[in-house]
């Protein structure tokens, strides 16, 4: 038998999308990403403790809160200071403190739950007593994309 808990954290950050038209133009959103863990409870009776897990979360995504998300499949030209690249056609510049490059193909809700999902599982698979994970990441309350494990 197993129980079920969630978190649900939230960021801020801006993005765009390679490839779209409207959505290759840069935008923010505020991220809601749902963290749904699964075990069987331990001795204290919960699955785990939601103030650690939360801790957790917060260590991953506090990394992507007011900056600027881009992907690893761009060719960045790295003047110590700025990024530069193209991207749909477009020169960009943005300060290099300001951005973090994910290690997706293209910012999207798919690919962030996927990445998201490894990073977290790296870490609560060490406890004994958890078996499952899912990472829900919404864009806007009516649109997002879920991975989870098994
Ligand atoms: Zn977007």
């Amino acid at each position: 038998m197993g129980i079920k808990i969630s978190i649900v954290k939230n960021f801020s950050s801006a993005h765009f999308l390679i490839g779209h038209e409207k959505c290759g133009r840069i935008h923010g959103h505020n991220w809601k990403v749902k963290v749904e863990v699964e075990g069987e409870l331990e001795e204290h009776g919960w699955v785990i403790d939601f103030t650690l897990l939360k801790n957790i979360a917060d260590e991953l995504l506090n990394k992507f809160d007011h900056k600027m998300l881009l992907p690893d499949s761009i060719n960045y030209d790295d003047d110590r200071k700025n990024l530069n690249f193209t991207a749909n056609s477009k020169k960009y510049s943005f300060p290099k403190e300001d951005c973090v490059i994910v290690p997706i193909g293209n910012v999207t809700c798919e690919n962030m739950s996927y990445f998201l999902h490894k990073e977290l599982w790296e870490i609560l698979k060490k406890f004994k007593n958890i078996h499952g994970l899912e990472i829900k990441v919404n864009e806007r309350d009516e649109q997002g994309a879920a991975f989870k494990n098994p």
